[in-house]
């Protein structure tokens, strides 16, 4: 695919020289790509930025890539410095997605089409397309994911549970919260699992007062202190907890340890996301249960052909013209598959298909 594209673009781009300027497109030699990413601390903003810049780069395009410290403010200034440049297309990958509103009305007064990346950018019309990995899917292959662990259908349970939500700045939480709830509360409500904490949902819309701002190892980790400090005395022992991506996972495997907590000897069930190294190498230790994996390869070859697409004036692949409405309008989107990872399946999955290398990871 990659190689088609960039053989399209070739063309595109001798086609414009010949032919003059009036596609409503910009010249894909030498045009401006802006990406701004959240954030160097989590390793997938890391692998996202470097393979789209790298695509983008090989199809012949200028490049400047920006991250922002989880700042809002930072990436605000970092989107206008973009326009400013005169970017022809910006790809963003928002820190809060109801934050940039005012930023992209200049954007929209330059004509600089807007790809929203992983994230949705809320109550704007300025925003052109979305890509990203079916995100409600994500938290369903979790909450599966935990009812077969605990053969909830049959087992008769009471389990300890304690779920988590992602940040609630990040429109993407309440999506994997909702799919996994969706498979979860009706289990809650029947008994079956039991959320000591007393910190569990009523319904699927309330999810942020579970949630951790930023996405934070640490304070996932001291949540999962508190909860197990304050909840959990007299031998009880918590069985499953939900998390929603691999930081939070990291942390309160963290918890789980320091309050004696063993891999294999009664070790909760312990969900994640992205498939981080850190993450991957807990699982083959047995400190974390799963996680699903979006590879990022994919979803970076996703956005550096609309792009090239948008730059042609040519027609912008999408798979989903209904679920991502931003509050203003319905976000036409391409959709990719995410995909869960256990222990046994890292081998097959994560290193045959070249995401990790063997030796990454002490294979
Ligand atoms: C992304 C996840 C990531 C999380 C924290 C979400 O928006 O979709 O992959 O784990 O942000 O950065």
């Amino acid at each position: 695919a990659t190689a088609g594209l960039v053989v399209g673009l070739a063309a595109c781009s001798q086609e414009r020289e010949a032919g003059g300027e009036e596609t409503g497109g910009a010249d894909a030699e030498g045009a401006l790509i802006g990406i701004a990413m959240p954030t160097k601390s989590l390793e997938r903003w890391n692998r996202d930025g470097s393979h789209l810049e790298g695509l983008l780069q090989d199809a012949g395009y200028e490049t400047t890539l920006q991250y922002a410290d989880n700042k809002v403010d930072q990436q605000i200034t970092q989107i206008q410095n973009m326009i400013n440049q005169g970017a022809d297309v910006l790809v963003i990958a928002s820190i809060d997605g109801t934050a940039l509103a005012p930023v992209l009305e200049d954007a929209a007064a330059a004509e600089i089409p807007v790809i929203a990346y992983d994230r949705l950018i809320n109550d704007t019309e300025n925003v052109d397309y979305y890509a990203t990995f079916d995100n409600e899917k994500v938290g369903t292959l979790q909450g599966e994911f935990i009812e077969e662990a605990l053969d909830l259908k049959n087992a008769a349970g009471p389990f300890n549970l304690e779920p988590f939500a992602g940040s609630p700045d990040d429109n993407n939480a309440k999506f994997f919260f909702s799919g996994a709830w969706d498979v979860l509360l009706p289990y809650v409500e029947a008994g079956k699992l039991v959320v000591p904490s007393g910190k569990a949902p009523a319904s699927n819309d309330d999810w942020q007062s579970i949630g951790i701002q930023g996405w934070g190892s640490d304070t996932a980790q001291a949540e999962m202190e508190n909860r197990l400090n304050s909840f959990y005395g007299g031998g009880q022992k918590v069985n499953v907890v939900l998390s929603p991506n691999d930081s939070l996972a990291l942390g309160i495997a963290q918890a789980l340890e320091g309050a004696g907590y063993a891999p294999g000897d009664g070790y909760p069930v312990l969900t994640g996301q992205d498939a981080d190294q850190a993450n991957v190498l807990n699982m083959l230790a047995g400190k974390q249960s799963m996680s699903v994996w979006k590879d990022t390869r994919a979803l970076g070859d996703q956005v550096a052909k609309m792009v090239g697409q948008i730059i042609d004036g040519g027609t912008v692949d999408v798979n989903d013209e209904e679920t991502y409405d931003n509050g203003v309008k319905v976000v036409p989107t391409y959709l990719l598959d995410p995909q869960v990872v256990t222990p046994d399946t890292v081998e097959s999955v994560l290193v045959d298909s070249g995401f990790y290398k063997a030796e990454d990871l002490g294979l």
